[in-house]
């Protein structure tokens, strides 16, 4: 059974994630702020964390921070509408994804389950050498890209990012963290440079480099690979 710990001060939205998420069979535990959502983290060791980031004690940031000290385990944050440099903070601290308030409940269990299927494959993921889409394969054994069946010669700084972004499927990578995997540091500048190899890398692999389907920009975040 999968469990679940919810950190957030909204008592009704708290109740709504409750309900619905023992409704399909998941186990929650809840926290109305950050210091009791650690102390929970810790007791429970949940398979998937909800976080809110504006809590009365901490912000959401500091306690992602906390959690990433000793565990791996998903976090999924709640946000504020317009608030993205609150989420890319979180996503730089270590959430794996985030959500916008207001937000669907079909759309946090979708995202939810999709955390939670990340984390069950991780284990395998370095095992998994050949990463197949409709438009394009990669092989990261033989650091090799193909589209239908033809090699595409690949730079080795967009092979670089190819393979950050299809190692972790699904998951926004924030521009700071390819940034910091590929140049070695962040220059806030260099956020064109990673425009220019992302429109490179659409142009050689996508089926219509105009409307990716698998390498997706989230405007002012990151990018995302959607197997
Ligand atoms: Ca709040």
């Amino acid at each position: 059974m999968t469990r679940v710990l919810v950190v957030e001060d909204d008592p009704q939205l708290v109740r709504a994630l409750v309900l619905n998420l023992q409704a399909r069979q998941y186990r929650v535990d809840a926290a109305a702020d950050g210091a009791s959502g650690i102390r929970l983290a810790v007791a429970r060791w949940p398979d998937v964390v909800v976080l809110d980031l504006g809590l009365p004690d901490m912000d959401g940031v500091e306690v992602i921070e906390a959690l990433r000290g000793w565990t791996r385990v998903p976090i999924l944050v709640l946000s504020a509408r317009d608030a993205s440099g609150e989420k890319v903070a979180a996503l730089d601290a270590g959430a794996d994804d985030y959500i916008t308030k207001p937000f669907s409940m079909d759309e946090l269990l979708a995202r939810l389950r999709a955390a939670v299927r990340r984390k069950e494959a991780a284990p395998l993921a370095s095992e998994t050498a050949v990463v197949e889409t409709d438009a394009f394969t990669v092989d990261l054994l033989a650091k090799k890209a193909t589209r239908g069946g033809q090699d595409i010669r690949l730079t080795p700084t967009e092979w670089h990012l190819l393979e950050i972004l299809v190692t972790n499927p699904g998951r926004l990578v924030t521009q700071k963290q390819l940034l910091h995997e590929v140049w070695g540091a962040y220059h806030g500048s260099r956020t064109n440079y990673l425009r220019v190899y992302m429109a490179q890398l659409r142009r050689k692999l996508e089926a219509d480099p105009s409307r990716p389907r698998h390498l997706i920009t989230e405007p002012g975040m990151g990018y995302r690979f959607e197997p």
